[in-house]
């Protein structure tokens, strides 16, 4: 198991429900993991807590075996995509995937040949002087996923990256991911409130309500229940 979730609560106020109440889950390793469930369930607030943007109130999280529940974001070996791109706009796109490695302290020529890397994988060769602001849709949040796998993450978290797209590009996008992740095996958790997506891109599913996971297990066996 990847990531490990134990008993975990996050409450924003002092009264009524918690955002995240108690949970506990597994992302096996080098599985799509998807987290399901109405807006509100709480979703959104547990991929925080295993980034590290946020921080449990009790319970513990392991990525790869390690206790990660107070490390901050920069040490957890995460690369995350939002569902609104978070490019910066002034910076071509070849500046925004270079950004994680220089905050790391990266060399020059390591830079740039983890960006040339970067932009094969996502299928941007030719675009990498363009600003964002040059870009459809699709191919912004395509660089999102540049951005976050440059530095080479454990895991890779998404939450709704594909929730600002129409549905035809959404739809590619979703397939283009599924061939991104068979490419680089990386342990994934997504989440999303789409069921179609749930079932058509993930191995495991984890579904979500009232901060507490309903159910859990592959989507053949969450789906096919009578
Ligand atoms: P989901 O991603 O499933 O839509 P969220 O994790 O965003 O759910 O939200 C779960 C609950 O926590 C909601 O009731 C939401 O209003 C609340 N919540 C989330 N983030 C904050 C915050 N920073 N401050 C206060 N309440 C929050
Ligand atoms: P995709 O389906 O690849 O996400 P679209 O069908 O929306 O993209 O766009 C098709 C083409 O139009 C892309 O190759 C992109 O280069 C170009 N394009 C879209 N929006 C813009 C824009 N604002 N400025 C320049 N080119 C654009």
């Amino acid at each position: 198991m990847s990531i490990i979730v134990e008993q975990v609560t996050r409450r924003f106020t002092e009264k009524g429900t918690p955002a995240v109440s108690d949970v506990s889950f597994q992302a096996p390793k080098g599985a799509i993991t998807s987290l399901l469930g109405p807006s509100g369930a709480g979703k959104s607030t547990l991929l925080r807590l295993v980034a590290g943007l946020e921080v449990p109130d009790t319970g513990r999280i392991l990525i790869d075996g390690v206790d990660c529940t107070h490390m901050p974001v920069q040490q957890r070996g995460v690369g995350v995509v939002f569902q609104s791109y978070a490019l910066f706009r002034h910076m071509t796109v070849r500046e925004n995937i270079a950004f994680g490695l220089e905050v790391r302290r990266a060399s020059k020529a390591e830079v740039a040949a983890r960006v040339d890397e970067m932009l094969r994988l996502v299928q941007l060769e030719d675009l990498g002087h363009r600003f964002p602001g040059q870009l459809s849709g699709g191919q912004r949040q395509r660089v999102a996923f540049a951005r976050a796998l440059a530095i080479r993450p454990r895991v890779l978290l998404l939450d709704e990256p594909f929730g600002a797209l129409d549905t035809r590009v959404r739809q590619e996008l979703r397939e283009w991911l599924h061939e991104l992740h068979e490419r680089t095996g990386l342990t994934t958790l997504l989440v999303t409130h789409d069921q179609q997506e749930a079932l058509e891109i993930s191995q495991h599913v984890v579904v979500m309500s009232g901060g507490r996971v309903a159910q859990a297990g592959s989507p053949e066996a969450i789906y096919n229940r009578p």
